[in-house]
C-alpha cells in the first residue's frame, strides 16, 4: 500500500525555482547528489565510531553512478546512512532549513533567482531540473525495513515499504527526454572529475559490460599535497562545503605543527552572503578527526569577526569521540582556533598590500572584520591596522590607520574620529570646519561598530583615538570677518538657553565654526549623538541623554544680525522663528530628527518667499 503526501507549500515554490530558473547548469544536480551521498557517508563512518555494528559488512563506502541509455534512467546509489520513513518525509517534502525557506521568501520578494541562486544550496531538489520522475529506495543503517518514495516532482510523493538489502540509498533518475545526456559516460566521467573530485569517498561508475570504474581520485582533498591541487579543484571543494557558487577570494591550506597537529583548508569568499548578520545563523567550519568527520558548522574554531570563513579542519589529536559539549572546553580546540586567526591575519597582511584587491575583501566583510578590535583582545591591534576607513583625506579610497599617522601633522598627538550615519553627511558635520581649517585628519566612521571598538582600543601605535568632541586642539585662528558684539551675543545667548532649555543643556559660543552658523554637539567626554540614536533605535527609549550643546558662530552674518536684534521689541517673534529654525538646522547636520517638521517647513518656505 502506498502513501499519498504533498509537499509542504515552500517546497513547491523551491521547485518551482529551481526547475525553471537554473536552466542553463542542469549538471549541479549531480554535484548535489553526489554530495549529499557524500554526507550520508560521512553520517554512517561517525555513528560506527560508537556502534561498530551498525554498519557491519557493509563493505566499503562508496557512491555508484549507473547510467541506462535504452530506458533513459541515471542511478546515485550509496551505502551510507540511508533514510527510514520519516526520514523522507521530513527530509523530502518539507523544507527544514532555514536558509531555504529565506530564499523561497526572497525569491518572492525580488523575483531574481540568478544572483539568489548561488548563495544557497538547491539540494536535493535539483533533481527535478532533469529528471520526470524520481525514485528512491532507501534503508537505514540499523533499522530493518527499506522504503520506496516516488515523485514526480510536482503533485507531491508516494511512500511504500520496500525490499532492499543493504543499507544506503538509490535513487533512480528517469531523465527528460532532452537531458539524456547525463547518461552518456564521457560526459558523467567529465562531470564527476570536475565538479566531485574532492569527495573523499569513491564514485564508481558502473558500467554493464566494461564493470566498475572508479572516476575520482577519492581521498579528501586537504589530505593531498598543495602542489598536487589545482585552483580549480580548490574551487570546487570551496562551493561544495560552502554552497557558494562563487570563486574563493582567499584560499588558505596548511598544516600546522608543533603542540599539536592540524590541517586546515580554509576559503574566505568573493562575495558577501545575504545572511552575514543574521544573529541565530550557524557558523563555523567542519571539523574532522582523523579524516573522519565529527561535526558541522563548529563555532569554537572561529571567532565570531570571522564568521565568513569556510573551511574545515582535521587533528588527529583530537579524541574520535568528542561531543559538541567537550568542543565548547576543549583547550586543544581553543589552541587550534587561535593558531588559525593567527595564519589567517598573516595571509590578510600579506593581500592588505595591493588595495584594489584587498578592498574586494574590505567591502564584503570589513564591516563583520572590524568587530574583531573589539571582540580579539589579544589580536585587536593586528586587526585594527588591517582595518579601513573613509576620512576627510582619504577621498574616494579608503585609509589606513598607519598612512593616517604618516599624514599626521607634527604637532597632532591623537587619531580623530567622528561618527554618523552616512558619510556624504558626515562629510559636512559643521563640527569639523575646524578640523578642516587646521588640516588635520578626521575618520569618517558610519557602522553602528565603530562606536564600540573606538571605546576598546584607546589608542593605537601610541596615538590616542578621539572623538572630535574631546579634542583638545587650541582652535582659534585669525579671523578677519566681523565679530557679533559682546554684550549682545551674550543676550542671544541666554535667550536661546531659555528658548531651547527642554532640548539642549547649553547653548555656547564657538570659534570652531567657518560656514555654519550653528551646531550640535556633546558635553566632552559623553556619549556621542550618533550612539545615543543607535541605543535609541534599538531600546525604543531614550535612557540615554548626554548633555546637548548648541554652538554658535558669533562670526556669521545670521547671528550678528540676530544678536543685533535681540532686544528689539518689534522683532520677538521673528528671532524666536529664526532660533528654532537654526536648532532645527544644526539637528539636521547631525542627523538627528527634528522635533516639529511642519513648523520648519512652513518657516523655511515663509523665509524663502521673502527672500525671492
Ligand atoms: P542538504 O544536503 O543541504 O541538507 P538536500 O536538499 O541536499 O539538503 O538534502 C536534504 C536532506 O535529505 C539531507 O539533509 C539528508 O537528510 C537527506 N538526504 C538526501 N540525500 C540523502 C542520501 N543519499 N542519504 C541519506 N540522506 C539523504
Ligand atoms: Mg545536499
Amino acid at each position: 500500500m502506498s502513501e499519498k503526501m504533498n509537499f509542504q507549500a515552500e517546497v513547491n515554490k523551491m521547485l518551482n525555482i529551481v526547475v525553471n530558473s537554473l536552466y542553463s547548469e542542469k549538471y549541479i544536480f549531480l554535484r548535489e547528489l553526489v554530495s549529499n551521498a557524500s554526507d550520508a557517508c560521512d553520517k554512517l563512518k561517525y555513528l560506527s565510531l560508537t556502534n561498530p555494528d551498525i554498519a557491519k559488512g557493509n563493505g566499503e563506502l562508496k557512491i555508484v553512478l549507473t547510467p541506462d541509455d535504452k530506458n533513459n534512467t541515471l542511478t546515485i546509489s550509496d551505502n551510507g546512512i540511508g533514510m527510514n520513513k520519516d526520514d523522507l518525509i521530513n527530509h523530502l517534502g518539507t523544507i527544514a532549513k532555514s536558509g531555504t525557506s529565506d530564499f523561497v521568501a526572497n525569491m518572492k520578494e525580488n523575483g531574481s533567482a540568478a544572483d539568489l541562486i548561488g548563495q544557497f544550496g538547491v539540494g536535493f531538489y535539483s533533481a527535478f531540473m532533469v529528471a520526470e520522475k524520481v525514485e528512491i529506495i532507501t534503508k537505514k543503517a540499523g533499522e530493518e525495513q527499506a522504503y520506496k518514495w516516488v515523485s514526480n516532482g510536482v503533485d507531491g510523493f508516494e511512500i511504500e515499504s520496500a525490499e532492499k538489502s543493504e543499507n544506503g540509498t538509490e535513487i533512480k533518475l528517469f531523465l527528460k527526454e532532452e537531458d539524456k545526456n547525463f547518461t552518456d559516460t564521457i560526459y558523467l566521467r567529465h562531470l564527476i572529475r570536475t565538479y566531485s573530485d574532492h569527495i573523499s569517498y569513491p564514485i564508481v561508475l558502473n558500467l554493464t559490460e566494461a564493470g566498475e570504474e572508479t572516476i575520482n581520485s577519492g581521498s579528501a582533498l586537504w589530505t593531498r599535497n598543495k602542489g598536487e591541487i589545482t585552483q580549480e579543484q580548490y574551487k570546487e571543494f570551496y562551493q561544495h562545503i560552502s554552497h557558494n557558487f562563487d570563486e574563493p577570494w582567499l584560499t588558505l591550506h596548511f598544516k600546522a605543527e608543533g603542540s599539536i597537529e592540524y590541517t586546515s583548508l580554509l576559503f574566505i569568499p568573493s562575495s558577501q552572503p545575504y545572511d552575514l548578520f543574521q544573529p541565530d545563523k550557524k557558523q563555523g567550519l567542519k571539523l574532522y578527526v582523523n579524516r573522519v568527520f565529527i561535526s558541522d558548522k563548529v563555532e569554537e574554531l572561529m571567532p565570531n569577526y570571522l564568521r565568513f570563513v569556510k573551511g574545515i579542519v582535521d587533528s588527529s589529536d583530537l579524541p574520535l569521540n568528542i561531543s559538541r559539549e567537550m568542543l565548547q572546553q576543549n583547550a586543544l580546540i581553543a589552541k587550534i582556533k587561535n593558531g588559525i586567526v593567527g595564519r589567517l591575519l598573516k595571509d590578510l597582511k600579506k593581500r592588505f598590500e595591493n588595495y584594489d584587491d584587498y578592498s574586494k575583501f574590505w567591502d564584503n566583510f570589513g564591516i563583520a572584520f572590524k568587530e574583531g578590535i573589539y571582540e580579539d583582545f589579544s589580536n585587536r591591534e593586528e586587526i585594527a591596522s588591517l582595518s579601513l576607513f573613509s576620512s576627510t583625506k582619504s577621498g574616494e579610497k579608503l585609509t589606513s590607520l598607519d598612512a593616517y599617522i604618516e599624514r599626521m601633522q607634527s604637532e597632532q598627538n591623537a587619531i580623530y574620529y567622528i561618527t554618523g550615519d552616512d558619510v556624504k553627511v558626515l562629510a559636512n558635520n559643521p563640527q569639523l570646519e575646524a578640523f578642516k581649517q587646521k588640516g588635520l585628519e578626521v575618520l569618517l566612521l558610519t557602522d553602528p561598530i565603530d562606536e564600540f571598538w573606538t571605546q576598546t582600543l584607546p589608542n593605537y601605535k601610541g596615538k590616542v583615538i578621539k572623538h572630535i568632541s574631546q579634542a583638545d586642539v587650541d582652535f582659534s585662528f585669525e579671523r578677519k570677518e566681523a565679530k557679533a558684539e559682546e554684550g549682545s551675543l551674550e543676550k542671544l545667548i541666554n535667550y536661546m538657553q531659555d528658548l531651547f532649555k527642554d532640548e539642549v543643556g547649553k547653548v555656547e559660543s564657538t570659534e570652531k565654526l567657518t560656514s555654519s552658523p550653528v551646531s550640535l554637539t556633546v558635553e566632552n567626554g559623553q556619549m556621542s549623538i550618533h550612539l545615543e540614536r543607535l541605543m535609541r533605535n534599538h531600546q525604543q527609549q531614550t535612557a540615554f541623554n548626554s548633555t546637548r550643546i548648541l554652538e554658535i558662530n558669533p562670526y556669521h552674518p545670521l547671528i550678528i544680525k540676530l544678536s543685533e536684534s535681540i532686544e528689539d521689541e518689534n522683532k520677538k517673534q521673528e528671532i524666536e522663528k529664526i532660533s528654532k529654525i537654526l536648532l532645527d538646522q544644526a539637528k539636521i547636520a547631525e542627523g538627528e530628527p527634528i522635533k516639529d517638521s511642519s513648523f520648519y517647513v512652513s518657516a523655511i518656505s515663509e523665509y524663502i518667499l521673502k527672500g525671492f
